[in-house]
């Protein structure tokens, strides 16, 4: 059956991981005419086109999105609102412009107001991606059976929203729509707190890996399971906690908390209280894999970014 939606024109503004893979699950679903890639690394454009991600390219935005239906931003978050703003004077009436920025707050609040008349911006984040970068790294099916969180405000067009919320769903994705500060409160503490405890961790190895020669040939599956997402780019996850700081900082005192209390117990050398936590926390661990467990859809691991 056809889609209800078509784009002559489709934009997208840095065609990395998640703007690549948008521009293959578009295609695999017949769902726009030309895509134009726009983007700061040649190299990774002429990979988007020989890859038949994006049909043409260019580094000046204002071409880029020029006779656009859809714009999609994906690059990251702290350099989204600079490059709508580059792209403001040249939208097309009727043009909706969305986004995949993991932080959602700051990126409604300053896009919102950039909008001309008769354009119309609609936040989203697809929570769905892997420690890989690039456009190298995109694939159609990435968003299969994962979320995508829509924040629109009381100013969002109804049509507009609508619209997205298809998109998305075309690509595989279960659409819930929240409000912006809520998400970026609970994204906060499941997917940014993760990020920021792995790249920590590492380097926490690391020191002792300076005492230590060829440190990680010990390691077994602790150290990979639990420091997979320290791969993801650190441009992206730098730009995350800048933009989500609170939030980002009250996730971080919980968890020092918790790391202290969990000090204690094994100072104190008090194996019934540590048992009781590391249960507490394999009861709740557990049921993500029997509740949330979706099939591996890609070709890499994913995280719930
Ligand atoms: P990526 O590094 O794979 O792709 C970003 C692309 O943007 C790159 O190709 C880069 O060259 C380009 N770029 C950077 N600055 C630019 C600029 N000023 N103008 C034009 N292009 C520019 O990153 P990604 O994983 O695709 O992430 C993109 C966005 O999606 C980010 O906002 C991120 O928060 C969000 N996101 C990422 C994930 C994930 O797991 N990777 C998941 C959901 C949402």
């Amino acid at each position: 059956m056809a889609s209800e939606i078509h784009f002559n024109k489709v934009a997208i503004i840095g065609v990395g991981l998640i703007g690549g893979s948008i521009a293959l699950a578009m295609r695999k679903k017949g769902l726009c005419g030309t895509i134009a890639g726009v983007g700061r690394s040649i190299e990774n454009l002429v990979d988007a086109k020989r890859l038949g991600i994006i049909d043409t390219f260019t580094q000046d935005v204002s071409i880029g999105v020029t006779d656009a239906d859809l714009v999609i931003v994906a690059v990251p978050v702290l350099k989204t609102i600079d490059a709508v703003k580059q792209a403001a004077a040249h939208l097309k009436p009727g043009c909706i412009v969305t986004d995949a920025g993991s932080v959602k707050g700051a990126i409604v609040e300053q896009l919102e107001p950039l909008m001309p008349e008769g354009v119309f911006f609609v936040g989203a984040h697809p929570v769905a991606g892997t420690e890989q970068s690039g456009a190298a790294a995109a694939f159609a099916g990435l968003f299969e059976g994962h979320r995508c969180i829509l924040t629109p405000t009381e100013d969002t067009d109804k049509e507009a929203l609508a619209t997205v919320r298809k998109l998305w769903q075309e690509a595989g994705a279960t659409v819930t729509v929240m409000d912006a500060e809520v998400h970026d409160w609970i994204l906060g503490v499941t997917s940014h707190l993760p990020h920021v405890i792995a790249y920590n961790l590492v380097n926490a190895v690391a020191e002792v890996g300076n005492r230590h020669k060829d440190i990680l040939g010990y390691s077994a599956g602790g150290f990979k399971d639990s420091t997979r997402i320290a791969s993801s780019s650190p441009e992206m996850w730098s730009e995350i906690c800048g933009m989500n700081k609170n939030y980002i900082l009250e996730g971080i005192e919980g968890f020092q908390k918790r790391l202290e209390a969990m000090k204690r117990l094994i100072q104190a050398g008090d194996l019934t209280g540590l048992k009781k936590e590391f249960t507490k926390a394999k009861e709740f661990r557990d049921t993500l894999n029997h509740k949330h467990h979706k099939p591996h859809a890609g070709p890499c691991n994913h995280n719930h970014d």
